[in-house]
C-alpha cells in the first residue's frame, strides 16, 4: 500500500564525468536564459559585469560570472517585498515560503513554486536514501518545522518511511515515539544525539535499549568528528551518517553512504557546486585533499534561482571515487566563514579544535567552549578554551599541557586551556555554541 518508494536515483547518482558535464551544462544554459529573462537583480548584475549569458556554453564557462553573496539577497529582499528583486517569478506562483534561521542578521525568505518543492523533495530523498533511511524506518523529526526542515518531513513521507513530527523542545515526546511507536531513525542536528544521551542519563534511561538504528545528522560541522561519532554510535548502538544542504539553494543535497567516508554530492541535475579559494575566489580543481568554500548555482529553480552563491561553508574533499557506485565527490564540512578565527595569520575553525581535543578521549569528553574578547575573525593568542576532562583523569596539569601542545602541533596556534569537570559545559538541543563572545 504505502511502502513502495525507492529513492535511489541510480541514473543521476552514477553519471560518468562526461555525462555529468553534459547534464549540468544543458541545465545551466536553460537556467541562465530563464534568470536573464525573469530576474531584475540578475539582469542588472550581468549587465554591470558586461556579460552576455549567451556566452555560457557549458558549466566550465560559469567562472566568468560574478558571485552572489548573502548580503545582496538581504538588500534585494529589503528593496522589493515579498521575495526580492532576485525572484524570477511572482508570489502568485509560490506555494511555500521558508525563512532561514538568520544567525547573522535578518532572515532571508525562500519561496518555492510547485516544481521547486518537488525538486527539493527529490534532492532530499537522494540524501536520505544515501544516509540509509528506508521505508521500514519510523522517523521522529526533532526539528522546528518553520525552517526548511518542513521540506524534510515531506521527503520522509515520499520515501515511504513513517514521519512522526516532534519539534524542538519536546524530547519527552521524542522518547515516547521511540518507546511507544518504535521510532528508530533520527534526522537531527549533529548536537542532538549528545543532548539526547545526556537527557536519557538524567532520566535513568539506557540509550542502548532504545532500539535506534540510525542518526542522519547535519546543520553544523561535527557529525564527522571521529571520536564524537564513536561516542554516539557506541552510546546508542546506532549508525551515524552525515548530510548537508543550504537554506538558500536546497534543503539537502549531500549525503554519506554506507562507506562512511564523507558526503557525496547528489545534485547532478538539481544544482551545480564549485569549490573556490575563499580569499581569492579562484575556482579549485576538485580532487582529493583540496579545501575551500562551496559555491552553488541553481540548475532547475523557478522562484529564486541563484547563480554562483557563496555558501560560506568550508569543506575538504575526502575522495572522488566510492565503492558504492555514486560518482558525486565526497566532502567533509570543516567550518563556516562566520565561525572562522584568524590566529597569528592561521585560519582556525572551532570544529577543528573540537576534533583535536576530542581525539584525546577518554581523557577528554569532547565538550569545549572557546572564549573570544573581540569580534571575529582576528583573535589575539593565546586562545582561551575551556575543555571538559574525562572522569578518570588524575593529573590535570599534564592533560592541560598535552592539549595545548597538540593544538600547537595540529592547528598551529597557542592556547590557554582551562579544564573543567565532565558535564559542566552546556549540551545543546539544536546547534552547539562553541564560541562564547565576551565583548
Ligand atoms: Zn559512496
Amino acid at each position: 500500500m504505502k511502502k513502495t518508494q525507492r529513492c535511489w536515483n541510480e541514473k543521476m547518482e552514477t553519471l560518468s564525468a562526461d555525462e555529468f558535464h553534459a547534464v549540468q551544462s544543458a541545465a545551466l544554459r536553460k537556467q541562465l536564459a530563464y534568470v536573464g529573462k525573469n530576474s531584475a537583480f540578475y539582469r542588472d548584475k550581468f549587465s554591470v559585469a558586461n556579460f552576455d549569458i549567451k556566452d555560457v556554453k557549458s558549466i566550465g564557462d560559469l567562472k566568468k560570472l560574478p558571485f552572489t553573496v548573502k548580503q545582496e539577497l538581504r538588500d534585494s529582499l529589503a528593496t522589493q517585498k515579498p521575495l526580492g528583486r532576485h525572484a524570477s517569478t511572482g508570489i502568485e506562483n509560490v506555494i511555500r515560503v521558508y525563512s532561514t534561521s538568520g544567525t547573522t542578521g535578518v532572515p532571508t525568505y525562500i519561496g518555492l513554486t510547485r516544481n521547486d518543492r518537488l525538486l527539493w523533495r527529490e534532492s532530499a530523498n537522494r540524501a536520505m536514501w544515501t544516509c540509509g533511511m528506508r521505508p521500514e524506518h519510523i522517523v521522529p523529526l526533532p526539528i522546528g518545522t518553520f525552517f526548511i526542515a518542513a521540506s524534510y518531513g515531506e521527503a520522509i513521507e515520499n520515501l515511504g518511511s513513517t514521519l512522526v513530527p516532534v519539534g524542538v523542545g519536546a524530547t519527552d515526546r521524542l522518547l515516547g515515539a521511540i518507546r511507544n511507536l518504535g521510532a528508530n531513525f533520527i534526522l537531527s542536528t549533529a548536537s542532538f544525539p549528545f543532548y539526547l544521551m545526556d537527557y536519557c542519563e538524567k532520566k535513568g534511561v539506557d540509550t542502548r535499549t532504545l532500539g535506534i538504528k540510525g542518526f542522519m545528522v547535519g546543520g553544523e560541522p561535527g557529525g564527522s568528528i571521529p571520536e564524537l561519532r564513536k561516542q554516539v554510535e557506541e552510546g546508542f548502538g546506532a549508525v551515524v551518517r552525515e548530510t548537508m544542504g543550504n537554506g538558500d539553494i536546497m534543503g539537502l543535497m549531500w549525503g554519506e553512504c554506507e562507506y562512511k567516508n564523507g558526503m557525496h554530492f547528489l545534485g547532478a541535475d538539481t544544482c551545480h557546486v564549485e569549490i573556490v579559494n575563499p580569499d581569492t575566489g579562484d575556482v579549485l580543481d576538485i580532487k582529493k585533499g583540496i579545501k575551500g568554500e562551496l559555491v552553488y548555482t541553481s540548475l532547475n529553480r523557478e522562484c529564486q534561482p541563484l547563480i554562483r552563491f557563496r555558501s560560506r561553508d568550508h569543506v575538504k574533499v575526502i575522495h572522488t571515487n566510492c565503492a558504492c557506485g555514486r560518482t558525486g565527490f565526497c566532502i567533509k564540512c570543516i567550518g563556516r566563514t562566520d565561525d572562522m578565527m584568524i590566529i597569528s595569520g592561521v585560519n582556525v575553525y572551532p570544529s577543528a579544535i573540537r576534533d583535536v581535543i576530542s581525539s584525546l578521549s577518554p581523557d577528554t569528553t569532547g565538550e569545549i567552549l572557546i572564549r573570544v574578547d573581540a569580534p571575529l575573525p582576528a583573535v589575539k593568542p593565546p586562545l582561551k578554551i575551556k575543555a571538559e576532562h574525562g572522569e578518570k583523569v588524575k593529573d590535570l596539569e599534564a592533560l592541560k599541557s598535552k592539549i595545548e601542545t597538540l593544538l600547537r602541533e595540529k592547528l598551529i596556534f597557542s592556547s590557554d586551556v582551562t579544564l573543567v569537570k565532565p558535564g559542566t559545559l552546556p549540551k545543546y538541543e539544536y546547534k552547539a555554541m562553541l564560541v562564547e563572545k565576551n565583548y
